[in-house]
């Protein structure tokens, strides 16, 4: 009986772990979900983002059919039946979309508070700190300050955080710490790591490889998941801007190499190859991510902030060019600034979300600004006089808001939500 309940203690135990042991690949599919998408775009509007913007290789015909009044689903190959997605007949006739973000026009800004009612949750790019090193975000040029971009980002936006609230924003964070925000460690993520290495193949790896795997599973897919479930069931935000420092490759991060480099970009969702899309959970979250109809509303922020940049920096960067359309393709015919781009980030989060990718970290005087760190006024190199890189980073993302969301607001909403307006 000892051993029987033992057993059984075991059976329970086993069943357990099984059922709570974190899967970091969320969300789950669920295609009848996407039923609460019917009504709410036309043929030609669905056609377009398809071909358009997420899948310009045209590999999505393969899924999905599109007639006058339903876009036919395939879920997976030789599914028993196709999913049916009622669509609607005019943009006029159209249901309002399910969605928890805010569109700017229903925002009730206040007086001296131009962004008041948005709510903005940044995403402080990777772990910094301590986990810099494991995350290859990390390099030091003999004894100077280690650039460590996760550390670099979490600056930026407690700096950002302090502007925008000034400026009415309710400022939530993904990440508000040096580290990771999942539970998980890359040690917990062994089966998985196995199971990757010999899907691809391999019959045999060495500790130090299967080691590699753990932790790029734990701060590249795990980590990014667990700030998508924040911001998609938590945080719930109108608008995520993801701030990252970017490099050219810097080879030995011992003794890294310096070289002129600056550039500057910004990612939207959108872009999936033919590849991407054999992949169930892609294909979902993809309808899922269109469906929401944030790709305008993301170019349009992401177009005032590249604008806003390039007035604002002491030394406007060039754009970074894509050369590959399997990797990037231009979001804007009139910005070589932007980009839609498959990231796991922009695709799992539904609301709006703009990637940054400003300056290289690695460029001589990027480098330099970087080593000054934060400060206040400007400082003097060959003559030209610098303000804190991260200010004008700060300063730059402030201006392009402020631009984008006042020309969005109604004229008669200032006026009509003025709390303090003097009662007669
Ligand atoms: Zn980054």
């Amino acid at each position: 009986m000892k051993k029987l309940l033992a057993l059984h203690f075991l059976f329970m135990t086993s069943l357990l772990l099984a059922r709570t042991l974190p899967l970091p690949w969320s969300p789950p599919v669920h295609w009848a979900s996407l039923e609460r998408y019917n009504m709410t775009i036309t043929a030609e509007e669905l056609k377009s983002l398809l071909s358009d913007v997420y899948v310009p290789d045209g590999s999505w015909k393969s899924w999905i059919t599109i007639s006058r009044e339903t876009a036919f689903i395939e879920p997976y190959p030789g599914a028993p039946e196709r999913l049916q997605l009622a669509l609607a007949p005019s943009r006029e006739a159209a249901r309002p979309r399910p969605r928890y973000w805010k569109e700017p026009q229903e925002r009730v800004p206040l007086p001296g508070k131009p962004l008041a009612g948005l709510t903005i949750a940044l995403d402080p790019g990777h772990l910094g700190g301590s986990w810099a090193k494991m995350e290859e975000r990390w390099f030091r040029l003999g004894k100077t300050r280690p650039i460590e971009e996760g550390t670099m980002t979490l600056l930026e936006a407690r700096l950002l955080a302090k502007d925008l609230r000034a400026l009415g924003a309710h400022v939530l964070f993904t990440r508000d710490h040096l580290g990771p925000t999942t539970p998980l460690r890359p040690w917990q993520l062994r089966r998985i790591a196995i199971e990757q290495l010999k899907e691809e193949g391999h019959s045999s790896w060495t500790s130090t490889q299967l080691k590699k795997r753990e932790e790029i599973l734990f701060y590249r897919i795990a980590e990014i998941h667990h700030r998508a479930q924040l911001v998609n069931e938590y945080l719930k935000p109108d608008l995520v801007l993801a701030l990252h420092f970017d490099a050219e490759e810097w080879g030995d991060p011992a003794k890294p190499q310096l070289k002129d480099s600056n550039r500057f970009h910004l990612l939207v969702s959108g872009n999936f190859t033919d590849q991407e899309l054999k992949r169930e959970q892609e294909r979902y979250i993809l309808l899922r991510k269109l469906l929401g109809r944030v790709h305008q509303e993301e170019v349009g922020i992401a177009d005032a902030i590249a604008k806003a940049f390039l007035a604002t920096a002491e030394a406007p960067p060039p754009p970074f060019i894509y050369h590959n359309p399997q990797v990037a393709r231009p979001a804007l015919p009139s910005s070589p600034y932007l980009w839609n781009r498959n990231l796991l980030a922009t695709r799992l989060m539904e609301a709006p979300v703009i990637f940054i990718e400003a300056y290289s970290m690695n460029d001589p005087l990027v480098f330099q600004r970087l080593q000054w760190g934060d400060y206040q006024g400007t400082r003097l190199l060959g003559g030209k006089a610098y303000p804190s890189i991260y200010r004008e980073y700060a300063q730059a993302i402030e201006e392009g808001l402020l631009h984008y969301f006042s020309a969005k607001t109604p004229p008669h909403s200032l006026k009509n939500s003025c709390p303090l307006r003097p009662l007669s």
